[in-house]
């Protein structure tokens, strides 16, 4: 009896096909995927091995089931997804597929995606990724999802690498949550063009206090990094608002306060952040706040301490990982 995925599978194949060499070797010509049809999720692989051209389906050995246990991380099974290969004859010897022949089946992954209209596109590896985008090099390109005729590709290692390489099974699985968040968010979160107000009046400060509610991170920029050196100077101070990011020239060649002025900038924003973080208003946002938090207190006596700091709270989750922001961007956001 057929499974739900092979009855919902087969259409327009042509057993004859003749785009590229391969099917002079393969038993199985032309073996396109199986799944719903549409259905939003489509994964793609590089090509069917022995397995696959034995039975007439996709993703059926080692590396299936490896990709089966990838599915179920993010609650789905093989029968919720549509599964395919950019080749579509098996290479002898299982070899990779050459950019030859590739090129000469992207009109059957082309049909393919036609047919299902995937909202999502799972690339396993090189061959899936050169498919779609005339290039290759996963190892950079992995992880980072990008639209392609309203279509979200999202490239990640082949599942087969793993069973190679066991140093890419936590990768792996990190770039297949991330994939599953992103088909639960509906779509790739866009970055907002970040609007930097420098503030070189008082009323650019006074707008500053204004904006000082919500989330609010702040960071310094300062001459080095011990704070007590008799040339150490705050540089410039920095707060990320809803209303947007808001840059205060403290010490900089080019700025305009004094420094009274910037005494009495500083008394009232620790006024300010102070009240509004005893009232709930204010929720102070911090990457390593402590070497913040140090300098300020050293330079200006003011005592800003985070609410939420995320080098901390990166530890807690992963104290083996790399806690820096370029890092947690590239973890978190893609
Ligand atoms: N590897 C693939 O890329 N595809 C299959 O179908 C099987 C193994």
């Amino acid at each position: 009896m057929q499974t739900k995925s092979e009855q919902l599978s087969l259409f327009a194949r042509d057993p004859a096909c003749t785009r590229c060499k391969l099917h002079k070797t393969a038993q199985f010509v032309c073996l396109l995927g199986q799944g719903p049809k549409p259905c939003n999720i489509m994964v793609v692989g590089e090509a069917p091995g022995k397995r696959e051209d034995d039975s007439g389906k996709a993703f059926v050995g080692k590396a299936g089931a490896v990709l089966e246990e990838l599915l179920d991380l993010i609650g789905l099974t093989r029968d919720d997804v549509f599964i395919s290969n950019a080749v579509h004859c098996r290479p002898p010897d299982n070899r990779t597929p050459s950019k030859g022949e590739i090129k000469a089946c992207r009109h059957w992954l082309n049909v393919e995606i036609e047919r299902v209209k995937p909202k999502y596109v799972l690339l396993l590896g090189n061959v899936p990724l050169f498919s779609i985008t005339d290039k290759t090099g996963i190892t950079r390109a992995r992880g980072q999802p990008f639209e392609k005729d309203g279509i979200i590709f999202f490239p990640t290692y082949h599942p087969a690498a793993t069973l190679y390489d066991e140093r890419l099974v936590k990768t792996l699985r990190e770039d297949i949550k991330r994939f599953g968040d992103i088909v639960e968010f509906g779509g790739v979160p866009y970055e907002k063009k970040v609007k930097v107000n420098l503030v070189d009046t008082w009323q650019k400060f006074d707008q500053l206090i204004d904006s000082l509610r919500g989330e609010v991170s702040w960071d310094s920029e300062t001459t080095g990094l011990y704070p007590w050196a008799d040339d150490a100077k705050v540089i410039s101070v920095g707060f990320g608002t809803a209303d947007g990011e808001f840059g205060i020239p403290f010490h900089h060649p080019k700025s305009m306060w004094t420094p009274i002025d910037l005494e009495r900038m500083v008394t009232r924003l620790d006024k300010v952040i102070r009240l509004r973080q005893k009232t709930g208003e204010l929720t102070l946002v911090t990457q390593n706040g402590k070497f913040d938090h140090l300098w300020m207190r050293v330079h200006y006596g003011v005592k800003w301490y985070p609410d939420f700091d995320t080098l901390l709270a990166h530890h807690l989750i992963d104290e083996n990982d790399l806690h820096d922001l370029e890092h947690l961007a590239q973890l978190y956001f893609g």
